[in-house]
This record gives C-alpha cells, sequence and structure tokens, in this order.
C-alpha cells in the first residue's frame, strides 16, 4: 500500500522538510519511500499533505497500573443506592461470574434510601456472584463483597492487619467495611490479579495509547499482578488475539539477589527476547524513594527538611551484585535513582566489568540530581538516562525545596547529558507523568509549565532541541530494545509505526508544541487510530 502526499519530519533527517513523499507499506515495514506524486500500480491512499513522523516510544512507563485506573468506576456524583446499583451494571456490561467489579468515590452517608452504611450484605443485591470493592470517596475506608470476604479469610497475611481496622457486626463477624491499611491490602492483594482482569485493563489502556501516538512502550507491571508468568500470558494472549495494537518491553521488578536468580533459574527468555510484539525488558530495581516525601537519597540534607537526606535502600555490595548477576547473565538492568547519592549507587555498579553495561544498554530511570563528579563518571560508563520532562510540570517551583542551591543547575540536567554524548529517552512514568508524548517534548523544549511559567524558563540552559526531544521517544528507546536500524525511523526496511500530525514540529512556536495534534497512528503497517473516527 501506498501512502502518498505527506511530508517526513524526523529528528537530524538530511530531507527537505518541504519536500512531498509516497511511503510505501508492506508486511509491516516501510518497503520504499519515492517522491511524489505516485504514479505506480499500486493502491494508493492521501495523505492530504500532513506531516509524518516516526511513532512515539515511551521508555518508561507503567501500563497495567494506568488501564486499572481507567476501568475503576468513578461514583462521586451517586445520590442514592439504586443509583449506584445501576452505574454499577452499566459499567460492567455483561457481568460475569468470579470478575472482579471496582469503583471509587461512593459517600453512604448521604444515600437517602439507604438507612445504615453499606455493607458486604448490601453489596450481595448487586450482583451475588461476584467479587466487589467499592472505595469511599475519603479513600481511607471500602466495602467488598461477601465472595471477595470469603477470599479475604483465606489470607494468612492479612491477619497481621490491625483489628481497629476491620468493622465488625455483634456477633463479631467482619461487615464486609475495612479501613486504612486494610484497605490498602485488599487493593493490593485482589484488584487486576487474574490475567483476564490484566488483559481488559490493558484494553482499556489502549485506546489512549493509540491516540496519543505511541507505538512501542517499556512498562514495569509487575507489582500490580505478582507474577510475571501471568503479565506474559496477558500481553501474549492479547498478541494472539489480534488486540495488542504496540510492541512491548516488559520489565521484571526484583527487591533482591534471590528474586533475580530465581527468574534466571525458571525462565530462558532474557532481555530482546520473546514473541513478534511482546520482548523481556529489563530487570528493574528501586535504589531510593523520591523527593517530596524525603526519601530520595541525596548527598546534601533536604534544604525543606535538614533532618532528612533520604535513604538508600541496599549497600553498594548489594547492587554491585544483583547488577552483575543481571548483566553476566544476558539481562539488562534499569535501575530508579532520583537522588544524587542513589545515581551514584547506580553508576558505581554499572562501573563494574562484570556489569557489561556497554553491551546490555543498562539505564538509570529519573536520574534527576546530577552534580559534575556524576556528569564525569556517566560521560565514560554512557548508560541511557531515561528522563521524564512532564514531572517538570509540577515540580520546578519546589526543586529549591529539595536540592541545595548550587546543585539546582544540575537537576533535570537534558542537554548537559545529551551534549555529552549520555543517551537519554523521553518518558511519561504513566500515570505519574502526562501520557502525551508532545507535552513531554514541550517541557524539555521550554522548560517551562503549560502555561509558560517561569518565564523563559527554569534553568533554561538545559532546553532541549526540538530534535533531541523526538529523538528521545524515537531512535534513542529503539536502541535499548536493540532494535536500532530496525525501528525508530522512517526509512526503508524499517518498522511501520508511524503517527501524522496536524502541524509540522518544526515549523510551530516553540513554545506551542503541545498544541500539536496526532491525526492517526499507524503500528506496523496498520492504521489503529484515527481522529476522524473517534
Ligand atoms: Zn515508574
Amino acid at each position: 500500500m501506498i501512502l502518498d502526499n505527506v511530508r517526513i519530519y524526523q529528528p537530524f533527517d538530511q530531507r527537505n522538510s518541504d519536500e512531498i513523499y509516497a511511503v510505501e507499506l508492506r508486511d509491516g515495514v516501510f518497503q520504499a519511500i519515492h517522491s511524489s506524486p505516485y504514479h505506480g500500480e499500486k493502491e494508493t491512499v492521501d495523505g492530504n499533505g500532513k506531516v509524518i513522523t516516526p511513532g512515539f516510544n515511551d521508555s518508561h512507563m507503567h501500563l497495567l497500573r494506568y488501564g486499572l485506573l481507567k476501568k475503576e468506576l468513578d461514583l462521586t456524583e451517586t445520590e442514592s443506592f439504586k443509583e449506584m446499583k445501576e452505574m454499577i451494571e452499566n459499567h460492567y456490561r455483561g457481568l460475569e461470574e468470579n470478575q472482579w467489579f471496582f469503583g471509587k468515590g461512593f459517600n453512604d452517608a448521604q444515600f437517602d434510601d439507604l438507612d445504615h452504611l453499606l455493607t458486604a450484605k448490601d453489596l450481595h443485591k448487586i450482583q451475588a456472584d461476584a467479587y466487589i470493592f467499592l472505595l469511599h470517596e475519603d479513600g481511607h475506608e471500602c466495602v467488598i463483597s461477601e465472595k471477595a470476604l470469603e477470599l479475604l479469610k483465606q489470607e494468612e497475611d492479612f491477619k497481621k492487619e490491625p483489628d481497629v481496622f476491620k468493622e465488625k457486626d455483634e456477633q463479631g463477624r467482619w461487615t464486609g467495611r475495612f479501613k486504612d491499611t486494610a484497605v490498602h491490602y485488599i487493593k493490593r492483594h485482589f484488584w487486576g490479579r487474574s490475567v483476564e482482569d490484566a488483559k481488559r485493563a490493558l484494553q482499556a489502556a489502549f485506546p489512549h495509547i493509540s491516540q496519543h501516538g505511541l507505538t512501542s512502550v517499556h512498562t514495569d507491571d509487575l507489582n500490580f499482578i505478582k507474577s510475571y508468568d501471568k503479565l506474559w500470558q496477558a500481553y501474549t494472549e492479547l498478541e494472539n488475539e489480534g488486540n495488542l495494537p504496540i510492541d512491548v518491553q516488559l520489565h521484571h521488578y526484583i527487591f533482591d539477589i534471590e528474586d533475580l536468580t530465581r527468574y534466571l533459574k525458571d525462565h530462558k527468555l532474557r532481555t530482546g527476547d520473546g514473541t513478534k510484539q511482546v520482548k523481556v525488558g529489563a530487570v528493574k530495581i528501586f535504589l531510593d524513594g523520591t523527593q517530596r516525601l524525603h526519601t530520595a537519597a541525596m548527598r546534601n540534607p533536604y534544604p525543606e527538611n535538614p533532618e532528612a537526606s533520604g535513604t538508600l535502600i541496599y549497600s553498594q555490595e548489594q547492587v554491585n551484585e544483583m547488577v552483575a548477576e543481571a548483566g553476566s547473565n544476558g539481562m539488562q538492568v534499569a535501575m530508579h535513582a532520583i537522588g544524587d547519592k542513589a545515581i551514584e549507587q547506580a553508576i558505581q555498579a554499572l562501573e563494574q566489568k562484570e556489569a557489561y553495561t556497554n553491551e546490555r544498554r543498562h539505564r538509570i530511570i529519573h536520574a534527576q540530581t546530577l552534580a559534575p563528579d556524576l556528569i564525569d563518571r556517566l560521560r565514560k560508563v554512557k548508560p541511557y538516562i531515561e528522563t521524564q520532562p512532564s514531572f517538570l510540570l509540577g515540580e520546578w517551583d519546589k526543586k529549591g525545596k529539595w536540592t541545595p542551591k548550587e546543585l539546582l543547575p544540575f537537576c533535570d540536567a537534558f542537554n548537559s547529558l545529551v551534549r555529552d554524548h549520555i543517551p537519554i529517552t523521553l518518558s511519561s512514568d504513566l500515570p505519574i507523568g502526562s501520557i502525551n508524548p508532545l507535552i513531554s517534548i514541550n517541557t524539555a523544549v521550554n522548560r517551562t509549565d503549560l502555561e509558560g511559567n517561569p518565564e523563559g524558563g527554569w534553568m533554561p540552559q538545559e532546553k532541549l532541541t526540538v530534535d533531541d526531544s523526538f529523538n528521545g521517544f524515537t531512535s534513542v528507546p529503539a536502541e535499548i530494545e536493540y532494535q536500532e536500524g530496525k525501528k525508530g525511523k522512517i526509512d526503508r526496511g524499517y518498522q511501520a509505526d508511524f503517527v501524522m500530525l496536524d502541524q509540522h514540529p518544526k515549523e510551530i512556536q516553540e513554545e506551542e508544541l503541545h498544541k500539536i495534534n496526532v491525526l492517526q497512528t499507524w503500528y506496523r503497517g496498520e492504521k489503529v487510530y484515527d481522529r476522524k473516527q473517534s
């Protein structure tokens, strides 16, 4: 098939941006790029002179969690039990046995058709045989169905949750209402645990993914389903059913070296192995926490809380061992490190010969607080740095509370990294950051929020060019998949993943980059999103 009459934008392209092309697609790849108009025999589709650009590849996100959130039914507006019952029935059309129902935001104190607060008995009237979990508006209280209660009674670990958080009736039996940490336990252990739940949640996420031009994602989902095999099954079943509109790298979260050796022993697949669309991603390791909670490990105290400087989760020896074991066994590593102390720890582990940092293309996620000595060492080991520019939208004015003044110029130092030839990707950390790559790109280029604050950009010397920003969403993530030469570009022989935009990124004002709209998304030569039809 020929997509005729399109312009092409891709980073660092030699082509004249005014040139019009006819792009030939066959078997999921770009077969050829012809000049336009096309005069051959093949079937053509008119691109109306619009701009196409390589499909976006989001190298750090939590897709299953995002999908689970999308599946949550919002009950905040319900004013009666009857109304809530109807909303649940409508939301989960075709109620199935053993299915989980999840709703959030109810406030039963204001239900006019109920003279008591909701219990498991009431939920029985909604659907007797279902697992129902409803979260109260304040987030600290929930009510679950009788069937879910049965499941909970078999949980040994739930016995450790304080009794005060478990409401009882006069006979001392659980009513189905729980509070605080008991709520967290139930939410973490049950919601989204089956392969079917996961598939449903992922399918709720895909339309949003395609709408924003994403054709590949690297996702860390394990904490939301607890089993890598189930996760693998969910994604590959969707692939086999023809319902997976993206390439996926599935990260494997580990807590300690035992988790890693267990994976290596029980699984043959290593990073980059898998099916056509679903591949083993990196071993994910958390080295520290977050700055907002003062748990990101800093070499200096937090200016707003001089008592705190965060905490490293592991000793240097533990990190070295995990990274060396992964690297020597064909596994790539992705380390969450936000504070400079955690980043230093990551670098030290990556400097080991046994880490095989160059071959495996290990990654550091976030790396938000750098310093000259750290940049020096990064320049030598060259791990991939996974940035989340959209975090800056809500954080630029808080950086001074977390980071000593003299280090502020090294926060989210995107441009310094690129100029030092340290490869960086741009990513969302969905559902935390923005799903829209054009918002991330806008933030990387302008270093302001979407209202343009602060004027001139925060630490403007670290602004990225438009080319570098698009590169971080296309070519660079393909390299960490070991797919350079095959993905991330519009060129002969490359996988035909691309996005049609309503404006050329180099022609729009840089402050307006986030206003570019995705008109169409094409994945492996097939159109998976069309704005006109949605
Ligand atoms: Zn994350």
